[in-house]
Order: structure tokens, then C-alpha cells, then sequence
């Protein structure tokens, strides 16, 4: 929440819209990322890209740079072993090619503690210094 102007911020707002007019970025909307895209250089394996859909059409882009999954909580854990990095027991066991030895992925996800809470707005702004200690 942005304090002054009490608007909400969120990933369009934060990252894209000062961003957006960048010539190197491009934003695909309605994509569906269906697996990394993980070649071997020497003995180690290196992401090099995202093969995904569009229009109901595959497509593959590839990187020299960077790939940085963002999928959220359950679908990047989702995503990585897919495409072959995770727990071997959990992989071979659907069946998917073990190319990453990791057995943490996926095993951190905690639920967090439920709370009730009532928002209003405040005809007045409050700091939190103002409130009583
Ligand atoms: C009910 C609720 C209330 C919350 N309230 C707060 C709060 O008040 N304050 C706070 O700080 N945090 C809050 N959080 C947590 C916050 O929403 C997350 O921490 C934050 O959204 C995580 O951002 P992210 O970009 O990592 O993932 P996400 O916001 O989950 O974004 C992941 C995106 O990836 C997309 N995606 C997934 N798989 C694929 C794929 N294969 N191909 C293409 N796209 C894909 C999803 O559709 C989604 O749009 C709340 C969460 C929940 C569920």
C-alpha cells in the first residue's frame, strides 16, 4: 500500500508500467509456460529457455541470458520438476527425466496462520506513531 496516495501496488503498477516502454521487453499475456528448457554444458545443466503456449501453438524461446521463473508458490515448484529438476524418487515416479538432483523442490510450502481482520478507510491518516503505546 502506498501510504500517500493509498493506492494498492501490484506487479503491473510496480515492474511493468514504468518499464513498459523498454525496446528490450516484451509482454505476452494469455502464455502458458509448459516446460524449462535445460540443455547440458559440460557436466552441469544450464536453463536456456521456456517452451510454452500461445493460441493453442508451441513455441519455443531461448536465452543466452537468464530464465527466472515467477510462477508463484505452487506452479514454479510445478514447473521445475517438469522440466527435470526436483526430487528423483518424485520425478522417476511421474515418470519425467531426473536432470537436476534437488529434493528440496517443492518442500517449503507452509501454510501460514488465518487471521480475521476488519479494513476501513480512515477519514483521517494515521501513522502508527500515532497510536497509543
Ligand atoms: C488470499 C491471499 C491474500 C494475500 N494477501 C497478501 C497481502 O495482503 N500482502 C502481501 O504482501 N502478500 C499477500 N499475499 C501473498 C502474495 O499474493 C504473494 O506472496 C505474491 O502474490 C507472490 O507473487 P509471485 O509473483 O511470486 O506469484 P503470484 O502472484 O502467484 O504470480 C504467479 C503468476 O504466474 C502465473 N503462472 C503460474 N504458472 C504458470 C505457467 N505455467 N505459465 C504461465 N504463467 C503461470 C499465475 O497465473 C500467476 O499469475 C496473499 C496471498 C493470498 C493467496
Amino acid at each position: 500500500m502506498t501510504p500517500d496516495t493509498r493506492e494498492r501496488s501490484y506487479s503491473a503498477t510496480a515492474y511493468y508500467r514504468p518499464n513498459s516502454d523498454r525496446p528490450n521487453l516484451v509482454l505476452l499475456t494469455d502464455a502458458f509456460a509448459k516446460e524449462l528448457i535445460i540443455e547440458k554444458e559440460g557436466s552441469e545443466w544450464v536453463a536456456k529457455g521456456v517452451k510454452f503456449l500461445h493460441n493453442r501453438e508451441e513455441h519455443v524461446v531461448k536465452t543466452e541470458g537468464e530464465v527466472i521463473v515467477c510462477g508463484g508458490s505452487v506452479q514454479s515448484p510445478q514447473l521445475l520438476e517438469i522440466s527435470g529438476i526436483g526430487n528423483p524418487q518424485i520425478l522417476k515416479a511421474a515418470g519425467i527425466e531426473v536432470k537436476v538432483d534437488n529434493p528440496n523442490v517443492g518442500e517449503n510450502l507452509q501454510e501460514h496462520m488465518n487471521k480475521s481482520y476488519l479494513s476501513f478507510p480512515s477519514k483521517t491518516s494515521t501513522a502508527l506513531s500515532d497510536v497509543p503505546q
